[in-house]
């Protein structure tokens, strides 16, 4: 066999990682430990995947094991495992190239402060290179399952790496960091060993470090982890420390989780789950709908793969944790998943937990669910939409600004709002606008504060296309208050009634006159009952897309339907009265106009005309 040895470069983007790893990490260097030890579990996981369909894979040794080892001389620690290894191509491609479109963010993230966390750096999957904070040269040596040839790979984490092959290598995989000179601390077993049982507790697979005599390593070895899946393990046994670390190793988020629930099903389906949400989004989670990663498959005890996608709704893609099956076949595969009664079970019964550990995280710990709320609030908008058959459970969820409150962030959900209704109201009052200032003071709102009767101030976008799927919650109706014919006498009369009834009467003149003036941009004109100090607003019908939705659709490229407004007028106001009086039919056309440029304004609309609506209200101020 020859032993040539080839260089090769790094991809640009796997040396600015390894720049920024070797330079700016500095907090946190333990971490390297954690995230080599996880890739070494992982490749055991794949190992007892594939050998699923061909046991040959094992060879002679079947066991599945992490070997940690320090040597004083030398100064090199060494991570082995008896996983599936990697070829040629499979060292080159993993280690040389990065595969993910988080880097570009990392980098940036990390190129942000100059003592960045090493922590970030398992998150982005490019924890590996990690090892490259605690030694300055690392050697890679691999053998595929299967495969007779061996690979060595080298590198000082600057440009380049080396290639060669060698032979009779065990299978699986071991590396070996040559430690910096301010790393020894690394070569203590007591230093690995307390690493190991904080990190790594929970790897399914033994962890091991030769057993001390006299402070010196013998030959003899000693598992430091509790080697069992940690979800097989009873609750009881379990404390909060546990499942946190455990949330750390299936998310690669740093951050502690919200909540969390732990579940063993018997019966018609045998699994058990455990299921986190998270604290805080990841870098571009909002954009994301297609990477979904984080929820494990594992078929008796068996990992599988991540299936986030078969097991939950898109909705829920902030869960992460660990699904185990009983039931499944071991050699499912994705296509097979995609088609099974059995799953879709397990993902209503999943969905279910999901909804029920926020309700209970909303009902006993509510500074938590704000925090949550922030975080994920628009995913539960999405729900309301896709899933049908939990949309009370989701509407439930869900919280609002509302007129009750001079702040944005005072939410209240829909049971609280129903709570506080008048006894005479039978629907929920809702607005949709295009932020928060925009709808708390849009005119629609006038004739309900002055009955005090609380509307619920829906400023986001996504809420337009999510209220039209919930028409109903609790029973009661949800009725926009900017849209069709508003009928507030049950919900108690104005004062000043009955001279508001006279001027209406007394209003059907200017009522027609401004159909006249304002023709096609109007369906039509009426006298309002939501106006008391604005002179006029626009109106749509029931079931007609809000205006400033129509206007954001057309803006971004879409198909949008156009609907004429209608306009509505205050006759107790000055302006829709001097219109009344006037005769003159230059300040008529400019009165008629600014009433319905107002209404737009308010509304947000931006003006066809804009320098002749400033020429209209120059004209009436000096008038
Ligand atoms: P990630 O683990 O998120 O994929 P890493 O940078 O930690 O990112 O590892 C990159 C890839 O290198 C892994 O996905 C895996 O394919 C490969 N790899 C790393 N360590 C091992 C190992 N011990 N055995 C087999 N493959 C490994
Ligand atoms: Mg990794």
């Amino acid at each position: 066999m020859t032993t040539a040895v080839e260089s090769f470069k790094f991809e640009a983007e796997v040396q600015q990682v390894l720049h920024l790893v070797i330079h700016s990490l500095y907090s946190n260097r333990d971490i390297f430990l954690r995230e080599l030890v996880s890739n070494a579990s992982d490749a055991c996981d794949k190992l007892r995947f594939e050998a699923l369909q061909n046991a040959d894979l094992y060879g002679s040794q079947s066991e599945l094991r992490i070997d940690i080892d320090a040597d004083e001389d030398a100064k090199t620690l060494t991570i082995r495992d008896s996983g599936i290894g990697m070829s040629r191509e499979e060292l080159i491609d993993n280690l040389g190239t990065i595969a993910r479109s988080g880097t570009k963010k990392f980098l940036d993230q990390l190129s942000q402060g100059q003592k960045a966390d090493a922590n970030l750096i398992g998150q982005f999957g490019v924890g590996f290179y990690s090892a490259f904070i605690v030694a300055d040269r690392v050697t890679v040596e691999t053998c595929r399952a299967g495969a007779q040839e061996g690979w060595r790979w080298v590198s000082d984490g600057t440009g380049e790496y080396t290639l060669e092959a060698v032979d009779d290598l065990p299978r699986g995989t071991r590396i070996t960091l040559h430690l910096k000179d301010d790393a020894h601390e690394y070569l203590q077993t007591w230093k690995l060993r307390s690493l190991i049982t904080t990190w790594s507790d929970h790897i399914a697979f033994p962890i091991s470090v030769p057993k001390l005599e006299d402070g010196k390593p013998t030959d003899e070895r000693e598992t430091v982890n509790q080697a069992s899946a940690l979800w097989t393990r009873p609750k009881s046994e379990l404390n909060d420390e546990d499942y946190q670390t455990f949330y750390k190793h299936v998310s690669h988020d740093f951050n502690e989780p919200m909540a969390w629930t732990h579940n063993r099903v018997e019966g018609n389906q045998n699994f058990t789950s455990l299921l986190y949400v998270p604290r805080k989004a990841p870098f571009d989670f909002m954009f994301n709908r297609d990477e979904r990663k984080g929820l494990r498959l594992y078929v008796k005890r068996v990992f599988i793969m991540d299936a986030a996608e078969q097991m939950l709704p898109a909705y829920l893609r902030f869960v992460r944790g660990v699904v185990d099956s009983d039931d499944l076949p071991l050699n499912v595969s994705r296509e097979l998943l995609q088609n099974t009664r059995q799953l879709d079970k397990l993902k209503s019964a999943l969905t279910r937990r999901v909804l029920d550990l926020l309700d209970r995280v909303a009902g006993e710990e509510t500074d938590k669910y704000v925090g949550f709320w922030e975080e994920f609030g628009p995913l539960l908008k999405e729900g309301v939409a896709e899933d049908h058959a939990n949309r009370e459970r989701i509407a439930k969820l869900l919280r609002f600004a509302s007129t009750r409150s001079e702040k944005a962030t005072d939410l209240t959900s829909l049971d609280d709002y129903i709570a506080r209704m008048k006894p005479e109201q039978k629907e929920i009052f809702y607005l949709t606008a295009d932020g928060w200032n925009a709808a708390r003071n849009s005119p629609q709102l006038e004739a309900l504060k002055a009955r005090e009767v609380e509307v619920l101030l829906l400023h986001e976008r996504i809420d337009e296309w999510m209220i039209g799927y919930l028409q109903e919650y609790a029973g009661k109706s949800l009725k926009s208050v900017a849209k069709g014919e508003l009928d507030l006498d049950a919900l108690g009369e104005p004062a000043d009634k009955a001279e508001r009834e006279e001027l209406k009467k007394a209003s059907g003149d200017t009522v027609k006159k401004l159909k006249d003036l304002l023709g096609e941009r109007v369906k039509d004109v009426r006298v309002s009952d939501r106006l008391t100090s604005s002179p006029s607003c626009l109106v749509i019908e029931d079931q007609d897309m809000a205006l400033h939705m129509q206007r954001l659709l057309k803006a971004a490229g879409h198909e949008a339907p156009s609907s004429q407004p209608v306009l509505e007028i205050n006759p107790a106001h000055g302006l829709v009265q001097r219109l009344g009086e006037n005769g003159d039919d230059a300040t008529s056309q400019d009165l008629a106009l600014l009433l319905f440029e107002q209404a737009q304004l308010a509304e947000g609309a931006a003006l066809d005309d804009p320098a002749g609506f400033i020429a209209r209200v120059n004209r009436a101020i000096l008038r």
